[in-house]
């Protein structure tokens, strides 16, 4: 176990506009993630140097986001929230912190739509507030490999119990998907079809994409013909165990909106 230090921040604001077109604004209640991923690229967007530089080391958390979220809720226009961004909202800080807890809470109660993912089943311990208000919510696991996720999540709790996880939310009706990827040419594109038959019967959906280099990643991006045998490799894999699959585009961005329906 590796040893983390923990330090925290007061900041002005909770709810910042989002980069991703599917979702409004992110909320991310600590800077740093101790999962470590190697292929993370969030240590480029962190706006802190320490949790940056000290990618797994350093955990910050926002001591007053409840307070500044408290008074947002009421003035920022309804949305889709993403929790989180770029940090997992239920890594094991938040067992002791509860921030992500309570800030969901929150968002659901004033009417914002919430879009979680995560690597951690630690998102089970709030299932009530999620059963709640499943009209608002959708909770994504991320899963990359069944056989290499060590090397490539060396702290992150392993893919079999965050799809256990998946299904457990799935049977209680909640919106659930699986992130298939990053897929990194020659690491894991071997095993695509071991996790999407791991989830077949459950009730989800899929969406995969390729990894993307980012500064000082050590993988890099596959080739424009090597994705599209991975992506048809995909695709026949899904129509194989009969699970409804997306490429994290353009046109999964339409069809999240079609499917997680916009509350506002
Ligand atoms: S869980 Fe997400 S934010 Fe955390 S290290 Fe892994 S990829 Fe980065």
């Amino acid at each position: 176990m590796i040893e983390i230090i923990v330090k925290s921040i007061r900041v002005k604001t909770a709810l910042s506009k989002s980069r991703l077109k599917e979702l409004d604004y992110s909320l991310n209640p600590y800077l740093g993630c101790a999962y470590s991923c190697t292929y993370c690229y969030a240590p480029n967007f962190t706006p802190n140097e320490e949790a940056s530089l000290n990618w797994g080391k350093v955990i910050i958390v926002k001591e007053n986001l409840l307070e500044i979220l408290r008074k947002e809720v009421f003035l920022k226009r309804k949305g889709t929230v993403g929790v989180s961004t770029i940090t997992d909202p239920y890594q094991p800080i938040e067992a002791l912190k509860k921030i992500t807890r309570e800030s969901i809470s929150l968002l659901l109660s004033h009417n914002f739509r919430v879009s979680i993912q995560t690597k951690s089943p630690l998102v089970l311990r709030d299932l009530d507030v999620l059963i709640q208000n499943k009209k608002k919510i959708d909770v994504g696991f991320t899963v990359t490999s069944l056989g290499r996720w060590k090397e490539l999540e060396p702290n992150a709790p392993p893919p079999k119990a965050r799809i256990r996880a998946l299904e457990r939310l799935s049977e209680e009706g909640i919106e659930t998907w699986l992130f298939l990827g990053p897929i990194i040419k020659g690491f894991n594109d071997h095993e695509i079809e071991s996790v999407i038959e791991e989830i077949s019967g459950i009730k989800t959906r899929i969406v995969f994409d390729k990894f993307r280099f980012y500064r000082g990643l050590k993988y890099k991006e596959g080739d424009t013909e090597w994705w599209k045998k991975v992506k048809e490799n995909i695709l026949n894999y899904c129509k194989k165990y009969n699970i409804e699959c997306h490429e994290e585009s353009e046109d999964w961005i339409y069809e999240r909106k079609r499917f997680f329906k916009p509350l506002f």
